[in-house]
C-alpha cells in the first residue's frame, strides 16, 4: 500500500485534504484499491504530530474547569470534539485532582490535546442516565475502562489514573486492542478509531 502510495503523489495529497478536513478516506481507497481503514493510518500519522506541536506551541488548555470549558464550547454539542482541532477524542482520562476528585477529560485523536467532558456523558449523543452508562474492565486491563452508551451503541475507552498512576493513555489505548475487540462482539461501535484502525 505504501508503494502504491508513494507512486502516486495526487492521491497521499488527497489522503491528507481528508485528513485534515476530517473527511472520509472512501474514495482515494477506491481509486488505488486498497483498504480504506489501513489507508487512513498514513495522513493520521503525518498528521498528527504536527497537529501536537502545533497545539503545544499556542499553549491551549483545555483541562481547566467546567466553567472555563462551557464559556468555551457554547453549546453541549460541539463540546464532544475537541476545543483545539475538531477532530474527535479517541479516549477518555480519568484523574484525582485537588479540587476534583474522578475528573474526566476526553483525549483528542489528531493532536492529543485533552479537555474536561462531564462524567458521565456520553461524547457521542450526550445520554447521561445511569443506567444507559455502563462500563465493563477486563481482569487483563484493570485501569482501563469500557464506557458504553446503550443509547447510540458507541464505546470509548477510559484510562484510570487513580488505577495506575504510571498508565500513558495514549499507548495504553493502543495496546488494549483485546477490549475494542470485546466492545465490537458486543455489537458497540467505537467512537473514533485509533492510528491502528482498532
Ligand atoms: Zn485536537
Ligand atoms: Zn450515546
Amino acid at each position: 500500500m505504501a508503494s502504491r502510495l508513494a507512486s502516486e503523489p495526487a492521491a497521499m495529497s488527497d489522503l491528507l485534504t481528508a485528513a485534515l478536513g476530517r473527511e472520509s478516506v472512501d474514495a482515494v481507497a477506491i481509486r488505488i484499491d486498497c483498504d480504506a481503514t489501513a489507508l487512513e493510518f498514513f495522513p493520521r500519522a503525518f498528521v498528527q504530530p504536527v497537529a501536537e506541536a502545533l497545539a503545544g506551541q499556542a499553549g491551549l488548555d483545555f483541562s481547566g474547569s467546567q466553567d472555563e470549558v462551557d464559556t468555551f464550547a457554547g453549546d453541549d454539542d460541539t463540546r464532544a470534539a475537541c476545543p483545539y482541532c475538531g477532530a474527535l477524542p479517541v479516549a477518555a482520562v480519568l484523574r484525582d485532582e485537588p479540587e476534583i476528585k474522578g475528573r474526566r477529560t476526553l483525549l483528542c485523536s489528531l493532536c492529543l490535546a485533552e479537555w474536561t467532558f462531564p462524567r458521565t456523558r456520553c461524547p457521542a449523543c450526550g445520554e447521561e442516565r445511569a443506567e444507559k452508562r455502563p462500563h465493563h474492565v477486563a481482569e487483563s486491563w484493570p485501569h482501563i475502562r469500557v464506557e458504553e452508551c446503550g443509547s447510540c451503541r458507541t464505546y470509548v475507552k477510559a484510562i484510570d489514573l487513580r488505577e495506575n498512576g504510571l498508565a500513558v493513555p495514549i499507548v495504553d489505548e493502543l495496546a488494549s486492542a483485546e477490549l475494542d475487540l470485546w466492545a465490537v462482539e458486543q455489537g458497540l461501535t467505537k467512537l473514533r478509531t485509533n492510528l491502528l484502525g482498532m
